[in-house]
Order: structure tokens, then sequence, then C-alpha cells
């Protein structure tokens, strides 16, 4: 076979038309016209859905809602990975150290306040920053909160337009039928713009059973998928469905605990040398009296315990920094529990640790008219879901540690370059040029007969050989 210049050319030609097209593509469309209203947004979180859970178990709502938009398979989360500072973040995008809600208990050394998930509704403890919800409302918007963890809270003197406190009682129905009832305004008045929503599982029974515990987590997150069937179903009875843009995610993940796995506290340190504020699997300690005599008797207690002074906690953590961090701070490796005393394991499944573990990740799925349809992402951090939400409810974003250019590829209409896409692009275009050269090279070769002769013409004058040399 024998490519003649002109056929050559326009192989050329194409191959870097594919190649700058399909950045093009990539990066979607911008339409520059008058801005429509941005659709309303709803964020649904399932306390304690383990990223792996999708791979692990069937969920069919779950999987058939992103296949219709966007999954993003892990998703970082803050440090410690408990549900009360994740959440948090997911509606400030703010580290733990940033908006303070830094554990679950806490002791506040300004204020000498304690605080416990049962008494948590103190505004002095989120005031050190501000949810969507009640950022939205300086757009005009209304907003609801359903048992999301602060929702009932007076933060900056508001709340949310339509709140309700945690009550484990009301089931996901009921939740739900509510949240749909905000955000139609029942017919009467505009609806809520932003709704956060929270549901207690699988979180509760990962605890109980521990999630390697397959044949009843399998039960569990059956029951978790018909209730995002439900939500489906609710939606598009509302006729929300479609018009809406639904974010599904979670706060962390969860790990397999083991009473062989225990470190007792009592081992070491006598408990009349501090004060506990938190325990397991990060335990916050305040030393009676010499710190440094404290840690020095936790920092050898136990190969799988790390003890911490507060100024030494790893930046990475982006933890230290807060006034409501204890002095001294223990923690546990994955699946290891941090008890007092005895060996008593309170919890199956547990979740807390080091937020660099997979285990406490969880996902993130969404749909709507703002994503993408079938866009995968294999991660993002949990304090980047504030600003996509910022962005897509045209909001501006109150100062916050997330990123937006890392949700780019979710939004539809967004410039979105898919940087491995396109570097196997210029890659295959180039291996296939230098082949095609290499081809072209060898048949221009063999036809030519060897001849001194021809050989000092390609010599002396080439040019219309090699298009290349152009
Ligand atoms: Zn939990």
């Amino acid at each position: 076979m024998f490519l003649s210049v002109p056929v050559y050319r326009m192989l050329l030609r194409t191959l870097l038309g594919f190649l700058f097209v399909v950045p093009a593509v990539a990066t979607g469309s911008e339409t520059g016209q008058t801005d429509p209203p941005p659709p309303p947004l709803l964020l649904v979180s399932f306390d304690g859905f383990a990223a792996d859970y999708l791979k692990r178990f069937p969920m069919p709502n779950l999987k058939s809602l992103y296949s219709q938009g966007v999954l993003v398979e892990h998703m970082t989360n803050v440090f410690v990975t408990k549900t009360f500072p994740n959440h948090y973040s997911l509606v400030t995008g703010l580290y733990a150290e940033s908006h303070g809600i830094i554990a679950s208990n806490m002791y506040d050394p300004d204020t000498k306040k304690h605080f416990h998930i049962s008494n948590n509704t103190d505004p002095s403890w989120w005031s050190e920053a501000e949810p969507l919800w009640i950022t939205a409302l300086d757009s005009g918007y209304k907003t609801a909160a359903m048992m999301w963890p602060g929702s009932e809270v007076v933060i900056h003197n508001r709340t949310a337009t339509h709140f309700l406190p945690y009550n484990p009682h009301m089931t996901f129905k009921e939740r739900i039928g509510n949240v749909t009832q905000w955000m139609t305004g029942d017919g009467k008045e505009e609806g809520a713009k932003f709704a956060a929503m929270y549901w207690e599982e699988p979180d509760k029974s990962g605890h109980y059973y521990g999630p390697e515990n397959t044949t009843m987590m399998s039960q569990v997150l059956k029951e978790v998928d018909d209730n995002i069937g439900l939500l489906i179903s609710e939606l598009k009875r509302a006729r929300l469905w479609g018009q809406v843009n639904v974010i599904i995610t979670s706060d962390h993940g969860m790990t397999q605990c083991s009473r062989d796995r225990l470190i007792a506290l009592d081992k070491c340190l006598h408990p009349d040398n501090y004060t506990l504020v938190d325990l397991a699997p990060v335990a916050a300690l305040i030393p009676k009296q010499d710190t440094t005599a404290v840690f020095n008797l936790l920092k050898n207690c136990h190969p799988h315990m790390t003890a911490y002074l507060k100024e030494n906690i790893p930046e990475r953590l982006h933890y230290r920094n807060n006034h409501r961090v204890q002095p001294i701070l223990l923690l546990a490796d994955e699946g290891w529990t941090i008890v007092k005393t005895g060996n008593v394991l309170p919890r199956l499944g547990d979740h807390g640790y080091d937020n660099s573990i997979p285990s406490m990740h969880p996902f993130l799925a969404a749909v709507g008219p703002g994503f993408r349809q079938g866009a995968r992402l294999s991660s993002i951090q949990t304090v980047d879901v504030y600003p996509l939400m910022c962005r897509l409810l045209s909001i501006s974003a109150r100062p916050n540690n997330g990123t937006l250019a890392h949700t780019r590829c979710m939004m539809a209409g967004e410039r979105c370059w898919d940087v491995p896409l396109v570097i196997g692009l210029v890659v295959g275009v180039l291996l296939v040029l230098s082949t095609v050269t290499v081809l072209f090279r060898y048949v221009g070769w063999r036809r030519r007969p060897l001849s001194v002769r021809d050989f000092q013409r390609l010599n002396a004058d080439d040019s219309d050989d090699d298009p290349l040399l152009e």
C-alpha cells in the first residue's frame, strides 16, 4: 500500500482535527445567554454509607439514579470521620478546625460548655461557620433542613425557612414527604430552593452488626436502596424529578472492630490524671496537671495507638487549629477501639479514624439538570461539595476549604478538561502519526530503485517527500 502525499496530508489533518475537537466536546458549551433561575437543590445524607457498600451490595435504585447523572466513587471526608463534623463540612465547605464542630463530644475551654450529640443546639457551638441553608436566605431563597445536624440551631440569628429537629421515630417516607412539600411550596407559596435531609442508616446498623456481617448488612442496604427508590418516586409524584438537582451522599464509612483489638487506657495511665472529653476511636484528653508527663505515659501505651500533643497533630488532618481541640489527642489504628478499662467491645463497627483510610470514605451520587449524564469521578473531597452546591444555586460561596475545579466535570455546561482522556488521546494520536510516518517512509524507500543518484537527489532536496518537514 502506498500513501500519496495528498492522502497523507488529509490523514494528518483529520487526526489533528480529532485531537482538537475532542477537548472542545469535553469542555461542553457555555450559552452566554440570559441565565434562567437555577433549579432547586436537594442534598440527602445517608449516615455511614461507606463507599465500598456500592461495590458489595446491588443497590439497583441508587445505580439507576447515578446512571442518569454522576457518581463519585470515593469522597475524602474531614477528620475526625464522625457524623457531626462531616455533616457541617458538607454544608459549609470547611474543615473541622475551621467550622468548630470538631467532634461528636466536645468541651469548650472558653465557655466551659459541653457538647454531646443529644445536647447540641446552643448557637455558640455552630457560629464559627454558616451553613448553606442560612447563606442561601441572603439570595432571597427559601431553604429547608430536615434533621440535618444543626437544623434547628439558630445560627447568626437565623434558621432555615423550614426545619425539623432530629426525631428517630419519623420514617423516611414522612421525612421526604415533608421535604417535597417544602420544595413545591405545596402549591401555595414559593418552594424551598435548597433542602438538606438526613437519614440515620446504614450507620446505626453498621455499628451494631459490623460492616463485615454481609448477611445483615445486605438487608440493611436493601432497605436503604428501597428508601432511595421512595425518594425518586416521591420526587416524581411531586413533579420535581428532572426539575431539581439531587445529591445523595454520606458523612463517613465504617470499619469492622473486634474484641481482639481493644486499647485500654487504664493500663497506661490512672484515670485521676486526666479528664476524658471523647474516647473512640479518637480520644481527647485534658491532663489535670503535667501535660508532658501524661503524654509521655501515653505515647508508648500501645503499638496501634498514636498520641499527639495538640501542636503536633499533623497539618494534613486540618484539625489542630481550634481552641476546642484538647491538649492530647489519641488516634487508634483502623479497626482498633480505645476503651477506658476492661475488655468489652462497645461497637462491632466504627468510624472516626484517620480520613486517609479508604474504609472511612463515603461516596457521592448526583442527578438533575445541572449534572452531566454518565460522569464518573474517582474522588473529590467532602469540602468540595459546598462550592459545587453554591455554583448550582448561583450563590456566592462564603470562604471555604473546597475547590470548585474538583467538581467541574460533574456539572453540565461547565468547562471541563478530562486530563487522563486528553493525555491518552495525545499519546494515541502521536503513536498513530509515528507509525504512519515510518510506513510512509518505508514504502517510499521501497518504491525507489537503489541508485547512487537517487540518494544524492534525496540528500540535496527531499522537501517534497516529507510533509512533516514543511
Ligand atoms: Zn456512627
